[in-house]
């Protein structure tokens, strides 16, 4: 029955090892790293939007709104803001492509991520992760922090402000420059920094994404493992407080905000 019980555990553990040995070696690392985070990108966001949307959709659901039903966004506003995220991702990934198959290829830059024929194990995935959660907390800060600056402000992070009541389809809706500074660069400094494993990069942007999508929802749910997602909410409504995505950041610079003290 021992036997039996671990070989259910295992089963699906080592046929995934395999399944990932063959697509290793069988692919080139630019294929690999491309059609991976591309799809990872994809998945996490447009899920969770669908998930929200259609909540959004739902009376009963509407009771659990951080904010007023009055100032939720028109379905018009909604349109615009699914191109505007359409066409972040879009631009994007024809950059990540050219950067893999030109750039990298003219310039011979060796790949940032580690595409190994075997899978990273969990404390590997655990430690990369909370080291590459921590980095981005402090890229996304500063950079969040520099598009707040009343020189540029107008210019480029106005647009994702547009959105002073939020919804998860709104976590990419902004202007492309601010796309690449505060969507991508986060997200992607610190595991090249690191250079992890490509699938504990895989593990990581999907959870980053989803947790940018679940902060602009909108919703009241409460404590997810202590991180409040109403926190970016109120920087939607009031815009010079909670710049980070964690809190660490706005301990540290007095930027923090929890709906408990009144704003100084
Ligand atoms: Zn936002
Ligand atoms: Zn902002």
């Amino acid at each position: 029955m021992v036997s039996t019980g671990l070989g259910l555990v295992q089963k699906p553990i080592s046929s995934l090892s395999t399944q990932w040995a063959y697509i290793a070696d069988t692919y080139s690392p630019e294929t690999i790293e491309f059609v991976g985070t591309f799809s990872t990108h994809f998945v996490a966001y447009w899920l969770v939007s669908l998930v929200f949307t259609i909540t959004d959709l739902i009376p009963a659901a509407q009771k659990y709104k951080l904010q007023s039903l009055s100032k939720q966004p028109s379905g018009k506003v909604l349109i615009k803001c699914f191109f505007g995220a359409l066409g972040n991702q879009i631009l994007t990934s024809t950059l990540h492509f050219l950067q893999l198959f030109v750039l990298r290829r003219l310039l011979h830059i060796r790949a940032v991520y580690r595409i190994e024929s075997y899978l990273p194990s969990v404390p590997e995935i655990l430690a990369s992760t909370f080291f590459c959660a921590l980095g981005r907390e402090i890229v996304f800060y500063y950079g969040h922090r520099l598009l707040h600056h009343r020189l540029i402000f107008r210019y480029f992070h106005k647009q994702h402000h547009q959105f002073t009541t939020p919804v998860a389809l709104a976590s990419e809706y902004c202007h492309p420059v601010e796309h690449i500074m505060s969507n991508i660069l986060p997200i992607i400094i610190p595991p090249t920094l690191l250079r992890v494993h490509i699938v504990t990069f895989w593990l990581f942007i999907t959870g980053a994404i989803m947790q940018a999508s679940i902060a602009h929802s909108g919703y009241d749910l409460g404590s997810i493992f202590g991180w409040k997602p109403e926190i970016h909410d109120y920087h939607h409504s009031m815009f010079n407080v909670n710049y980070g995505l964690l809190g660490l950041m706005d301990s540290l610079h007095g930027t923090r905000y929890t709906g408990k003290q009144k704003q100084s």
